[in-house]
């Protein structure tokens, strides 16, 4: 959920150092195995259906994760 976490971050930001801060998100594909078949579905939202035989059991086993790749600081001099 992209779009909540730059929500978030906007808030907790106000008033600190990180005032001003960017939020940069690289979403990453969902992608599901499902448990019946095998079949890899895509996914755009965190549930769904197998393409092959329509079993809504789904395993996610991509898209779920949430990383923090790299943070940026530029020190302020006082
Ligand atoms: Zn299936």
């Amino acid at each position: 959920m992209p779009d909540a976490i730059r929500f978030c971050f906007d808030i907790c930001c106000q008033g600190t150092v990180l005032e001003g801060a960017s939020l940069e998100i690289i979403e990453v594909p969902g992608l599901a195995s499902c448990c019946q078949c095998g079949t890899k579905v895509n996914l755009e939202q965190p549930f769904g259906m197998c393409d092959r035989c329509g079993s809504v059991e789904l395993k996610i086993i991509q898209g779920e994760e949430l990383k923090i790749k790299s943070m940026e600081i530029e020190e302020l001099c006082a």
